[in-house]
């Protein structure tokens, strides 16, 4: 039997990391202590309360059938009632919540239900993979944007070409960033909104990192600005919160005709969240704050951490105000890449290429501190005495 890949799959980029995978195992096979950097799934364990609801939950047996696609109405209630309180947003939980097996399932669902085969799709550029990845999904023709530094790595709308974003039929946007940790702040998301009326494209808003931020710091909903949910959704994802990552759970919110888009495609897919982890998700935002503020200090003090040794040793950094990572300059000369694999055979630390995640990202690497604060301490203290 001949069996091809499908143009979809057979297209994609290569693999970009698989050097860095086979030396990472090579010196493994030689007893080198590996400090892998480069993935953010938080190692602090999901809260308490959060657990018990879910092992109490999953002894009803009406939990063990199948969920509704769109959710749990009290699921989306509680989502309903969390965006009110945290970002004074009004959300009817019929029409304009829909529950996600984790927000990546949501974001990569959703091309399919506003791209026709040809339609360009604009993203952020670096970026979270799956933007451009859902887009050809969908048959789409991904457009990137960059985020550049001089811009503070938020997206310069003017510069979009005007026959590019008269094309455009959606565009997907992410703060506080992965992987560059830049915020956005209120003049950025009118400005968006203006975009999206003025060429009639919808708004995509990843908000996964809007509860880890820093200094007292609260990141706003695009929701949050007039006109917003005219143009746009926005996801949102249990898993940085409350440290989730492996249960599932998420949810988009906004437009009402865009959420039923997504849930349309939804219910011709996938058959929802486990119930039993609906009711956990239900107990995380009914009491959000707690531990929320213990979280985030260990985030900052490592953040701090990494922030002085980056200084000590003179790489260049903005000071993440939001999320888990940590994006730096790599030296004058070198490129994500060759620096990313001079580290791991020098100090066998493993940080992630900027151009992972996009061609713009080229120059810089993201490290997420989502691992012990020693193994932090001694990462810093490898960085030190390395030579570049
Ligand atoms: C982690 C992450 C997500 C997805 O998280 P889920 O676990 O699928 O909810 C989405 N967007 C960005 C930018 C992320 O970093």
């Amino acid at each position: 039997m001949d069996l091809k890949w499908a143009k979809r799959i057979a297209d994609l980029p290569p693999y970009l990391f698989a050097e860095i995978d086979a030396k990472k195992s090579e010196m493994r096979a030689k007893g080198v202590d590996i400090i892998d950097l480069s993935v953010g799934d938080p190692d602090i364990p999901t809260p308490r309360h959060i657990v018990d609801a879910l092992k109490k939950a999953a002894e009803d047996p009406q939990n063990h059938r199948y969920p509704s696609y769109e959710g749990m109405l009290s699921f989306r209630t509680a989502v309903a009632e969390w965006y009110k309180e945290r970002f004074g947003v009004e959300l009817d939980p019929k029409t304009e919540v829909v529950a996600l097996i984790g927000s990546k399932e949501g974001i990569a669902h959703t091309p399919l239900a506003f791209l026709d085969p040809g339609d360009i799709a604009l993203y952020t550029d670096p970026g979270y993979p799956v933007y451009p990845t859902s887009i050809s999904f969908a048959g789409g023709v991904p457009y990137a944007v960059p985020l550049l530094k001089e811009n503070g790595f938020l997206p310069d709308l003017g510069s979009i070409p005007a026959d590019i974003a008269k094309k455009a039929k959606m565009m997907f946007v992410n703060y506080p960033n992965n992987p560059t940790a830049a915020v956005a702040d209120g003049g950025f998301y009118e400005e968006l909104v203006d975009f999206a009326v003025k060429y009639n494209i919808l708004i995509c808003h990843d908000a996964a990192y809007t509860e880890m931020a820093y200094e007292g710091y609260k990141p706003s909903s695009f929701l949050q600005f007039d006109g917003a949910k005219e143009t746009g959704i926005e996801f949102h994802s249990l898993s940085k919160t409350f440290n989730m990552t492996g249960w599932r759970i998420g949810f988009a919110v906004g437009n009402g005709k865009a959420i039923g888009g997504l849930g349309k495609i939804k219910t011709n897919i996938d058959s929802g969240a486990f119930q039993a982890v609906q009711v956990a998700g239900i107990e995380a935002l009914k009491n959000y704050k707690i531990g929320l503020e213990d979280r985030i200090r260990i985030f900052q003090e490592r953040r701090d951490i990494f922030c002085r040794g980056l200084d000590e040793v003179g790489l260049s950094y903005s000071k993440p105000m939001a999320t888990f990572y940590v994006w730096f300059e790599v030296p004058a000369g070198l490129t994500s890449k060759d620096f990313s694999a001079k580290l791991l055979s020098e100090t066998g630390i493993v940080v992630t290429p900027g151009t992972g995640f996009g061609k713009y990202g080229e120059g810089y690497v993201r490290v997420s501190t989502t691992f012990n604060t020693d193994r932090i301490i001694q990462a810093v203290e490898r960085l030190k005495e390395a030579k570049f």
